[in-house]
């Protein structure tokens, strides 16, 4: 068996941000040689996500406003873990959001359903981020 790890390095400008990582996956499935496997991506840090769905810009505004309706950031006093920090409301957005996903592959691509594509969600951005890509197989 066959494993291959890579890092990405995200650094939003916003506070939150959607960032289809799409094609850097497909690259570092490339990058492995790997043809039949597993490929595991997951934010490495507790205030972002990574997920699959689909990419239109219309459903991303309203992933925004769901969101912000569950774990409004502001005020931020309305949440116990704001004492030195003010991203309780990231916490909350990336577990709602999730942490990772695992996508099958086949003959050396990404085995997606229709419209899938990878997402890294970002919550408490405009710092460097990284997320993890493992893929494993042969
Ligand atoms: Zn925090």
């Amino acid at each position: 068996m066959k494993s291959y790890k890579k890092e990405l390095h995200i650094h939003t400008k916003t506070r939150r941000a959607l960032v289809n990582i799409t094609p850097q996956v497909r690259a570092s499935l490339t990058e492995s040689g790997i043809r039949e496997g597993l490929c595991l991506v997951n934010a490495m840090h507790i205030t972002a996500s990574v997920f699959i769905n689909d990419d239109e810009s219309g459903l991303h505004r309203d992933f925004e406003r769901w969101l912000e309706k569950l774990a409004p950031e502001k005020p931020h006093d309305q949440y116990d873990h704001n004492g030195y920090e003010d991203n309780a409301d990231a916490h909350l957005k990336r577990t709602v959001m999730g942490r990772e996903v695992v996508v099958a592959i086949t003959n050396g691509k990404l085995d997606f359903g229709t419209w899938e594509q990878i997402f890294y969600g970002e919550f408490d951005g405009m710092r460097d981020k990284r997320v993890l890509v493992k893929i494993i197989g042969e």
